[in-house]
């Protein structure tokens, strides 16, 4: 039996989901607090505010890229996107993928995915494209950070507009918590990250560990994490929520100081609850509990700290939503098609996130989401997947191949093979 089939947060009653919108008082400050996206999420008010901002990265990326001076990256240049002239654009479906496991393992790119994007990128029988956006649920860095790596790595641009990690939709609470704690990832970097979110005052477990060594007894701060870690004064400080953006480095620790604060009485560090029920939320930017790396066995991921299940990333199908949303503002900014996709095809390696998510999401999406499971991650050849796929394919390239043949051969349209000239 595969990893991934044995291990699940269904059924254990220690895990809620709660919705915001049902959820009374007494669920969200009783026990360990569990939220999915608040209903704002949903809202199309802020799409072009955060099209807008993924703009302003993609001209940021684009510039770094075309500068000779992209010193770090300079080795690696990103390649012009394989886009002949003559090609077509669809309007009538979309690609979305996730990441790890699917196009990259283990930093390095999976050997079919480099053809697959070149393949829905013109280099194919038929002659289109296909508009295409990311989903992972990987983080740590920012999304404008992330896309020069993957661009890289997939020797094809990918801008910031057709990109969503675990955390990218937590960027719309910047607005209504003040001082929050932010867990995970390497370094500052989730404070970085946080603070080009807006959220206004980060603290990191490095602030609380340097301000009260004891806190966590077996972790000792590194000197750049000593340097950039900051002394505040917790007693007056209240923190209204904690944000897990990543994996952490050091989960004794992060757990240790997570604990502490949900036990709080509102978020003040110096005064404990007597009833262990009047601490703040807690976001996880998804809830995987395992995820596919260079190792031949499946790594495991923040899904698998019991103390509570999760606010974003896939399967949650406000990440769905917000995908939508990216999608259809990329279709428009980049191909000029200002109407919704017919069927968006999501390719992805795990049955609990990938699959279930599209398949769900489908269930009460006007587009069609039609899932397609990869043999290149997580799952594992011959198990049965919790949440079985509509379609299973050996690699990346196989899929893009099975959808593009799907709707230009098996799926006629009215006008022909249904695609615009871009
Ligand atoms: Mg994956």
């Amino acid at each position: 039996m595969s990893l991934d089939n044995s291990i699940t947060t269904e059924g254990n009653p220690s895990c809620r989901r709660l919705s915001n919108v049902s959820a009374s008082r007494a669920d969200l400050f009783g026990g360990p607090n569990v939220l999915v996206p608040p209903k704002h999420l949903m809202a199309s008010s802020d799409a072009a505010e955060i099209a807008m901002e993924m703009e302003m990265a993609k001209q940021h990326l684009e510039d770094e890229s075309s500068s000779a001076e992209a010193s770090p990256r300079a080795g690696s240049p990103v390649t012009t996107p394989l886009i002949p002239a003559s090609t077509t654009t669809t309007d009538e479906f979309a690609l979305a993928f996730d990441i790890d496991g699917v196009l990259i393992r283990g930093g390095q790119p999976i050997p079919a995915a480099i053809d697959a994007l070149k393949y829905i990128n013109g280099a194919n029988p038929y002659g289109i494209k296909v508009p295409y956006i990311f989903v992972t649920n990987g983080g740590g860095k920012t999304e404008e950070e992330r896309c020069i790596d993957l661009s890289r790595q997939l020797e094809l641009e990918v801008s910031p507009g057709q990109f969503i990690c675990g955390h990218t939709p937590m960027r719309e609470m910047a607005a209504k918590y003040n001082t929050v704690l932010v867990v995970g990832g390497e370094g500052e970097k989730c404070r970085v990250v946080a603070e080009g979110y807006g959220f206004k005052d980060v603290v990191t477990p490095g602030d609380i560990i340097k301000t009260r060594h004891d806190t966590t007894p077996f972790r000792k701060l590194t000197e750049e994490e000593y340097r950039n870690s900051r002394v505040r004064d917790f007693s007056k400080i209240q923190i209204e929520a904690v944000f897990v953006f990543a994996d952490s480095r050091d989960w004794a620790g992060d757990q240790q100081i997570i604990l502490d604060v949900l036990m709080s009485k509102n978020g003040r560090l110096d005064e404990r609850s007597e009833t262990f029920d009047e601490g703040p939320p807690i976001f996880f930017s998804h809830n995987d509990v395992v995820w596919s790396t260079s190792h031949e066995h499946s790594r495991i991921g923040m899904g698998a700290f019991e103390l509570t299940t999760i606010a974003f990333g896939k399967p949650q199908l406000g990440t769905f939503e917000f995908a939508t949303r990216l999608l259809r503002q990329w279709r428009k900014d980049t191909h000029s098609i200002d109407k919704p996709p017919q069927t968006v095809y999501f390719v992805g390696d795990t049955p609990e996130s990938d699959i279930r998510g599209t398949n769900e999401f489908n269930e009460i999406s006007e587009a069609t989401w039609f899932s397609i499971l990869v043999k290149t991650g997580v799952y594992q050849e011959g198990t049965i997947p919790r949440y079985p796929p509509k379609k299973t394919c050996e690699t990346v390239l196989d899929a893009v191949k099975f959808a593009i043949d799907r709707e230009l051969t098996q799926k006629p349209t009215p006008s022909g093979n249904g695609a615009v000239r871009n």
